[in-house]
């Protein structure tokens, strides 16, 4: 039976991890695997976290099961930052449940509108390779469009042609912010035009936030969530601590539902728990409960703020350097510049990305992609005229 399986492809970021670390130049750069860097080129735990992790150790009285929705405690304090202070539950309609990680979040949303009878989900490409898998493994049919243009803007264009072209009854999945892995994020003029479209053609909006406060900040990252959320009378979000408090291994996510109305919202979350208990039973606690401790003490959230502004504003002057390098061989850095979050594709070849990574250890994923936080103001001249090199027209 089980020799009957066919191999499947390692995943070709964490092979690129492994080459990068047999790789014996002391110049060599990482820009492959999706975690925030300082300009050191470590990846700590934040200083909120550990404070909050100590504070758990010394008031955690028991282990005992909680239920398939998770810490709620954890699920009610993120609703603020998410869906705005004023009134975070929309008049009663939106509530959530705690999941494995924004994978598990990702993945529950999708099993809740399978279950209510999608069939088919539009999202613009490139996206998180993840998005697709999830999208085949439930069954669902996934139909495409142009994120971005060539120049490096959001292709408005091939996203209105394909929202005209859904049937009602579709699901739509959009990058809150920090598209992963084009940078290229909707512009609040864009989302304005946006969700009332999604919600003239009665999709149902499937919103992925996996990096809130890691583009523009916590309140501006939000835009586009609570925009659509303004105008449609259901949809599903899917959210990751993982990036934003530094979390990645710890699987620390949210999903929430937006429902019509009371009533259908408690109907949807018991969907959502049934399919929870068949999955994971109930998601890892440990994260979860840090994170909700950050958010119930105000110093230790001033804390995690003040090290997400540092994180954001490190990127963001990566960014303006590539910026100002303008044209670097055939590549047009100044695109970067107005790009936001972790992630940006370079224009390269597949023989310039190899080139890149035998000549001059530069390690990147085969699509182009970098990961803007593994430039450091020590590496960031050698990495452009590198680029410059291996791109030269
Ligand atoms: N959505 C997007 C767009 C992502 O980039 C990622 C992480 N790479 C996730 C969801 C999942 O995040 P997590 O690590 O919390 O599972």
């Amino acid at each position: 039976m089980l020799s009957n399986l066919p191999q499947q492809p390692a995943d070709a970021l964490l092979a690129l991890i492994k080459l990068h670390n047999d790789d014996p130049r002391t110049d060599k750069i990482d820009l492959g695997v999706g975690v925030y860097r300082t300009g050191q080129g470590d990846t700590p735990v934040f200083g909120a976290i550990k404070a909050a992790e100590k504070k758990l150790l010394e008031t955690q009285n028991s282990k005992a099961y909680l239920g398939p929705e998770g810490d709620m405690g954890f699920v009610h304090a993120l609703m603020p930052y998410v869906f705005g202070k004023d009134d975070p539950t929309m008049g009663g309609r939106i509530e959530g449940m705690q999941a494995p990680g924004g994978t598990g979040a990702v993945r529950l949303a999708v099993a809740l509108a399978k279950k209510a009878g999608v069939q088919r989900v539009w999202m613009g490409v490139p996206s998180w390779p993840n998005h697709a898998q999830i999208f085949g493994d439930l069954g669902l049919e996934l139909k495409t469009f142009n994120h971005a243009t060539k120049a490096g803007r959001v292709d408005m264009d091939a996203l209105v042609t394909a929202l005209n072209l859904a049937e009602p009854g579709d699901a739509v999945l959009l990058h809150g912010c920090c598209h992963n892995p084009t940078g290229i994020d909707y512009t609040p003029e864009q989302w304005d035009q946006i969700a009332p479209l999604v919600a003239e053609k009665k999709l149902l909006p499937i919103l992925d936030l996996a990096y809130q406060g890691l583009g523009q900040g916590m309140e501006e990252d939000a835009y586009g969530v609570r925009r659509v959320l303004r105008e449609v009378p259901e949809a599903l979000i899917a959210y990751s601590c993982d990036k934003n408090f530094g979390m990645y291994r710890d699987r620390v996510g949210a999903i929430y539902v937006m429902a019509e109305d009371a009533a259908a919202l408690g109907r949807v979350l018991s969907n959502g728990h049934a399919l929870a208990r068949a999955a994971w039973s109930m998601p890892p606690d440990h994260g979860g409960a840090a994170v909700r401790l950050i958010l119930e003490d105000e110093a230790l959230t001033a804390m995690w703020l003040d090290e997400l502004d540092t994180m954001r504003t490190r990127m963001n002057q990566v960014r303006a350097r590539l910026a100002a390098a303008g044209t670097a061989g055939s590549v047009d850095f100044a695109a970067l510049g107005h790009q936001a979050g972790l992630f940006s594709i370079l224009p390269l070849s597949a023989d310039q990305i190899l080139k890149l990574r035998s000549d001059h250890g530069i390690y990147m994923a085969g699509s182009g992609r970098i990961n803007i936080a593994g430039l450091t103001m020590g590496n960031i001249d050698k990495f452009i005229a590198d680029v410059a090199a291996v791109s030269a027209p």
